[in-house]
């Protein structure tokens, strides 16, 4: 066993959840490759991709968990959650529905990981303002009620990818350190 702190490793599990089409699979490949898909296949996902971050000269690799579909079916299984330190619950900006199930997203959540679990809501698809259906204001009270951390993202032009992973990455960090 060593006590070099340098030699520490962190390895967090992120799990991405939400409605159906919200965005999910794109904010991942936009966050880990910078990558868009304007078609992608609901079918067509990894399990994960990894990320290295470097937080205070430490390498913290992130584990970020695609669903790869099974939410179509209601069939997000309890490994998918299993060992999750951290959670982006994910929603469209103009579809309603996609923001009205984000109770559910949560619950489910908490019936599967501790509360500790660190938690940000994502309204994604911001470049859509123009047929937006749920308001910033909306969001950011939604999150605040249930205390989550909040950003509206675009996975199309980039908008705060990069942030709101990096955000959920090091409240992890500063809950395990
Ligand atoms: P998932 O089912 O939640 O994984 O959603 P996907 O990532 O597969 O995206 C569903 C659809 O929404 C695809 O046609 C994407 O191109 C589109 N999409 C994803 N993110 C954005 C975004 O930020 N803006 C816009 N305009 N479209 C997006
Ligand atoms: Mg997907």
């Amino acid at each position: 066993d060593s006590s070099d702190d340098d030699s520490e490793e962190y390895l967090f599990k992120i799990v991405i959840i939400g409605d159906s089409a919200v965005g999910k699979s794109n904010l991942l490949s936009r966050y880990a490759r910078d990558e868009f898909n304007l078609h992608s296949k609901a079918t067509i996902g990894v399990e994960f991709q990894t990320q290295v971050v470097e937080i205070n000269g430490k390498e913290v690799k992130a584990q970020i968990w695609d669903t790869a579909g099974q939410e179509r079916f209601r069939a997000v299984t309890s490994a998918y959650y299993r060992g999750a330190f951290g959670a982006l619950l994910v929603y469209d900006i103009s579809r309603r529905s996609t923001f009205e199930s984000v109770t559910r997203w949560l619950d489910e959540l908490h019936t599967h990981c501790d509360t500790t679990v660190a938690k940000m809501l994502i309204g994604n698809k911001c470049d859509l303002d123009n047929i937006r259906d749920v308001s910033t204001e909306e969001g950011a009270k939604l999150a605040e009620d249930e205390g989550l951390f909040f950003m509206e993202t675009s996975a199309l032009d980039s908008t705060n990818v990069n942030k709101a992973f990096e955000i959920v990455i090091r409240e992890i960090y500063s809950n395990v350190s």
